[in-house]
């Protein structure tokens, strides 16, 4: 009989999460990590493309109620499916997203998606290649990367007005260190010309 002691125990993750499988997109290749368990990709609310983000960890069986709460938490966030047309499923309509979606062009809006895209197929020898999303998730990814380097440029101005007020307080220091400065010297002159400090008194 064998050992106990001895057996693998093996997770319900089976694969090791350090090991990288390639990844390719638009001729580009790269290594790819990607966490074990239940993953789905999504748009992040600053439209950038988070692959294999983890709905549910290998430990935790992904029963359809395990990932519909995920799922539902990730809208919450603010992340969008990247594989899923959001004209289709009703997402543009979600209170959390539909200021966003209003801002569509008409002739965009008016596209219709047939069905939701592929954005990820197996290649030669195991690659896995990644493709564009339908063009309404591409608008979003694109809207809101302006909107983040928008939000990034409004941020950048303000430190130049804490320079101004910095560089203010260092001339008002100056100006009073003058003002002491001359105050010590007229200390100093009296202290070693007495009679030209009593003169001066007088
Ligand atoms: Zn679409």
């Amino acid at each position: 009989m064998a050992s106990l002691s001895k057996q693998k125990i093996h997770d319900a993750g089976k694969r090791d999460p350090l090991v990288t499988r390639t990844i390719s997109y638009k001729g580009k290749r790269a290594q790819e990590k990607w966490p074990s368990g239940y993953t789905e990709s999504y748009v992040d609310p600053s439209g950038n493309v988070m692959n294999n983000l983890q709905l549910v960890p290998p430990s935790v069986p992904a029963t359809r109620d395990a990932v519909t709460r995920a799922k539902a938490q990730k809208l919450h966030d603010g992340f969008v499916p990247h594989a899923q047309c959001p004209m289709r499923n009703g997402i543009r309509f979600d209170d959390k997203f539909r200021d966003e979606f209003a801002d569509m062009p008409v002739e965009l809006e008016a596209k219709k998606c047939e069905s939701d895209p592929t954005t990820r197929t197996r290649g030669a020898r195991g690659v896995i290649e990644c493709h564009d999303a339908c063009p309404h998730v591409e608008w979003l990814i694109a809207y809101r990367k302006n909107k983040a380097a928008e939000a990034r440029l409004a941020k950048r101005s303000e430190p130049t007005n804490l320079n101004e007020q910095t560089i203010a307080a260092q001339q008002a220091a100056l100006e009073e260190q003058k003002v002491t400065n001359a105050r010590l010297l007229e200390i100093v002159s009296s202290l070693t010309n007495p009679k030209a400090a009593k003169k001066t008194q007088e």
